[in-house]
């Protein structure tokens, strides 16, 4: 097998292939591929955030030495976050993996060689489906890699190595957005272009803290000449609140009940858009009985808000030529997010107010290729937004793939909840987890570090050995970054853009690509992905998956021409007038993906939150992202001395001071955070954004979801992260 896998190791992209030979522990940034001019320049996309930022990295001798904001790209227009700036400096980390490591007979994790790991992924990996059944072994992957690396891990996990069940990430971030439109439009499809920040003269951010989650957008927002109402809603007075023209500070969790009700006024005033209505969608009479029953009485006693509050943001909507609706996790992350979600959608749709500049009902994706993966991940969906129980889209992936139709499962995966569900009731042993960091960003964490001390076997493949959830891992396989491979991402607003090398990954790490063909060939199935020669050769198979879909992207020629275009959104067919239009958005004929062409108004009535406060937990405990300087669990955006400045460095709470004064909390002080699951300890930020009764921590500390509580949307799974019920008391004794 050995000589096997060395002619793989060698056969493909240069700079991979050379790390092989270099000593582990190499920090600096390598050399770069061989196919760049030493003194090159090149631009790639961004591998933080959704917005899809393109970056111009500056080569010396080279060796990438520094980068700018691309100018021309249509996204960011020469503009980047602190994140996007300092995105080199995670690669140069001393905790980088730079080798596999075997958890020892001492409970260490040492080093191994690649061969010795490879046999040891398929020994023990292959033991336990032998014994508990294909099933038995499951994947949790990421938004943060390449779609052509999704694909093919993908593909290898169900169709070569038998899986039945795999997720992502995203689950945590974008299920509910996904569900939402996939019910409501036809197929999982943002409508939207960024230039429609430009466009709206009513902006409605709703769970969206702009100027933090995503400050480009934020930036394309203020170059919005039309002078436009930003109207805000969300429980906390965020960033974007204070300098939006207006903000509903609504209780925690009445989203529902708020957007439903604000319909009904909508309706009540004759201020929709009848003849859209019966033109493209359909389900108005019930949505209207439906909506009749949320007198805005009602509403505003569940909301807090006045009842003229309620009216006035119903006339500013209809007053507005062109209002869009913005949304992210304050949304997502709820135990009734996709109702949520489509309550909104059903306000744009009731208003007209879709496929036209400026408008729409979109949804702000979080990761660099979240969108990427709801396409390409076969995870929950079969390749390109199709169905694993549809035996003609099987036959379809089949076809396009060469593959046996056997080989596809005809079940969709469990959900991530499920999965971990799986494993606490010993239907799940052995789990391969990829570029992801769980065991921080999980909800309720007590539950889950139990959870994977019951594996019989967890493989981490990360670019850092040092995550919490890699201190776990049986076997870790060590991955190159972004900015040491090559694929492609897409943003929020469906556009595809290229990611390059210019940096060698240290010591023996592989691209997540490299590493997905050395399994094939391990495991024996290497003659399935014969074709998967390299992500371009695996975009091409794309191209061919997205034939006739939504999401049909066989006018992209190949990277060259993503390069050209500054990225393609999708659709882009191959009969379609090439280079595309550069900015686009869908639905401008009013046709939805269904049969009949009409999108579907969804309603529900709303439910409780699912942990409630009382005597002993009377506080709410939202979390969410605290700076534009920290991403996520921090495992790369720790590594920049600059960032680290840039937010504090010990965990805080927000505390509105009314609750702080008479809890005899002075500023900065020291208390405890207290769920029915944890405790945590942190500084008081005593501040108005919060209000009294309600508390804010952010996620970036490793604390924080020791706290929350596992609620789950029913139709998209993706955890409610943004409600329970906490008590704060102050330490007696102050830390110094
Ligand atoms: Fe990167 Fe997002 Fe920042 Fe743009 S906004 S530079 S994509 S992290």
């Amino acid at each position: 097998m050995r000589k096997r896998l060395e002619a793989l190791l060698r056969q493909h992209d240069g700079p991979l292939t050379q790390d092989l030979v270099l000593e582990p522990g190499r920090f600096d940034l390598g050399r770069v591929p061989a196919r760049l001019a030493p003194d090159a320049t090149t631009s790639m996309v961004c591998g933080y955030c959704s917005t899809g930022c393109a970056l111009t990295v500056h080569l010396k001798n080279g060796v990438a030495v520094n980068l700018t904001p691309s100018r021309g790209y249509p996204v960011n227009r020469g503009m980047a976050c602190p994140k996007g700036w300092e995105a080199l400096v995670p690669l140069r980390a001393a905790d980088r993996a730079t080798t596999p490591l075997m958890r020892n007979a001492r409970g260490r994790l040492e080093p191994i060689d690649w061969d010795r790991a490879m046999r040891v992924f398929v020994q023990r990996l292959r033991r336990v489906q032998e014994r508990w059944g294909p099933g038995s072994v499951a994947f949790l992957s990421t938004g943060q890699i390449v779609s052509e690396e999704m694909a093919l891990l993908g593909a290898l996990a169900k169709f070569g190595m038998g899986m039945v069940h795999g997720d992502g990430n995203t689950r945590q971030c974008m299920a509910t957005a996904v569900t939402a439109y996939k019910e409501s439009f036809g197929f999982d499809a943002p409508p939207y272009s960024y230039r429609d920040l430009e466009e709206s003269d009513v902006v409605v951010l709703v769970g969206s803290n702009l100027c933090i989650a995503h400050p480009i957008l934020w930036e394309r927002l203020q170059r919005n000449r039309h002078r436009p109402e930003i109207v805000v809603i969300d429980p906390r007075k965020t960033e974007t609140a204070n300098a939006a023209t207006a903000h509903y500070a609504i209780k925690p969790k009445s989203d529902l009940v708020f957007f439903t009700g604000l319909l009904n006024v909508l309706i009540e005033k004759g201020w929709i858009d009848e003849a859209f209505l019966r033109a493209h969608t359909a389900g108005f009479a019930a949505l209207a009985a439906h909506a009749a029953q949320f007198p805005v009485e009602r509403v505003a006693e569940a909301t807090g808000l006045g009842v003229e509050q309620i009216v006035a943001l119903a006339r500013t909507i209809a007053r507005g030529r062109r209002v869009s609706f913005w949304w992210t996790m304050g949304v997502n992350q709820s135990h009734e997010g996709v109702r949520t979600a489509q309550a909104i959608i059903n306000l744009a749709l009731c208003t007209g107010n879709i496929g036209r500049p400026g408008t729409g009902a979109n949804s702000i994706t979080g990761q660099c290729n979240a969108m990427g993966s709801r396409l390409w991940s076969n995870t929950t969906n079969l390749f390109g937004g199709r169905s694993f129980t549809d035996e003609r889209d099987r036959a379809d992936v089949a076809r396009i793939l060469d593959i046996p139709v056997d080989k596809i499962p005809a079940q969709p995966s469990l959900a991530y909840d499920q999965i971990l569900e799986g494993i606490l009731a010993r239907k799940i042993r052995a789990l391969w987890i990829i570029g992801t960091n769980p065991a921080h960003s999980w909800i309720n964490q007590a539950d889950f570090h139990d959870i994977l001390g019951r594996l019989d076997f967890l493989v981490v493949q990360d670019m850092y050995s040092s995550t919490e959830t890699a201190q776990h891992a049986h076997l870790v396989l060590p991955a190159a970054a972004w900015g040491e491979k090559e694929g492609t991402f897409i943003n929020s607003e469906r556009r595809v853009g290229v990611v390059r090398p210019v940096a060698r990954a240290p010591g023996q790490a592989l691209s997540d690509f490299r590493i997905f063909q050395l399994v094939a060939e391990s495991w024996g199935c290497g003659a399935m992905f014969a074709r998967w020669r390299s992500p371009e050769a695996v975009f091409a198979m794309l191209r061919e998956l997205s034939r006739g879909r939504p999401c049909d992207i066989t006018g992209i020629a190949d990277y060259a021409m993503l390069d050209e275009c500054g990225g393609v959104q999708w659709p882009h067919r191959d009969d379609a007038p090439s280079p595309p239009e550069s900015e686009r958005r869908l639905f401008a004929d009013g046709r939805f993906f269904f049969a009949d062409g009409k999108a579907r108004l969804i309603f529900e009535a709303p439910r409780p939150p699912p942990e409630a406060t009382d005597a002993r937990y009377p506080f709410l405990l939202s979390s969410g992202r605290g700076s534009s300087s920290q991403w996520h669990t921090q495992t790369r955006t720790s590594k920049s001395p600059v960032l680290r400045r840039l937010h504090p460095q010990q965990i805080y709470v927000e505390i509105n001071p009314a609750d702080a004064r008479r809890l005899g909390i002075a500023p900065n002080d020291w208390v405890r955070v207290v769920s029915r699951r944890a405790a945590l300890q942190a500084r008081a930020f005593v501040t108005h954004a919060i209000a009294a009764g309600q508390v804010f921590v952010p996620m970036h500390y490793a604390e924080t979801n020791r706290l929350t509580f596992p609620a789950f949307d029913p139709y998209s799974r993706q955890p409610a992260y943004k409600a329970c019920a906490v008590a704060i008391e102050k330490l007696a004794t102050q830390p110094t």
